[in-house]
């Protein structure tokens, strides 16, 4: 299903131009018009999922296939020295796009960017550690 309102909708349907490095029957894959790095690029799946809640299992499996095969061939064409695949869920979480999306981004050692994705800690009491794992633990 494609949404008239979605940008990444209307890139997917050629509506709006993009620098498009891959396209299969699934994907189409473009470079960030605001890259954080050289080479800065986003697997967009054809469908339009908001996010990872609603992506379709299948999809979401060949979306991180795509993602490794691309790492690979973007790290030996554009000589980078590393990799970060990222995939926002959520305004409070940078999500801007809320057409499922993950983005390839190259890094480099040497480069006005190197502080890119760096938080800080939260702290925890073990016990509270011990409740967190409680809740999480998936049976
Ligand atoms: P996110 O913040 O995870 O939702 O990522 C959305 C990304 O889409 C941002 O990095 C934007 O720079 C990028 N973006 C927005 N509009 C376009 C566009 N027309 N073409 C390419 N990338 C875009
Ligand atoms: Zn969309």
């Amino acid at each position: 299903m494609r949404e008239s309102n979605c940008i990444f909708c209307r890139i997917i349907e050629g509506e709006i131009p993009s620098n498009t490095v891959y396209e299969d029957d699934l994907f189409r894959v473009i470079l960030d018009v605001n890259p954080a790095s050289k080479g800065h690029a986003l697997i967009l799946p054809k469908e339009h999922y908001a996010n990872l809640y609603e992506i379709d299992d299948e999809v979401a499996g060949a979306a991180m296939k795509l993602a490794k095969k691309l790492a690979k061939h973007m790290t030996e064409k554009l000589n980078c020295d590393g990799f970060n695949i990222l995939q926002n869920n959520g305004e409070i979480a940078g999500q801007t796009v809320f057409h499922f999306h993950i983005h390839l981004i190259p890094r480099y050692k040497e480069g006005k960017n190197a502080d890119i994705l760096k938080w800080t800690h939260e702290t925890f009491t073990p016990e509270e550690m011990r409740e967190i794992c409680d809740t999480l633990r998936l049976k």
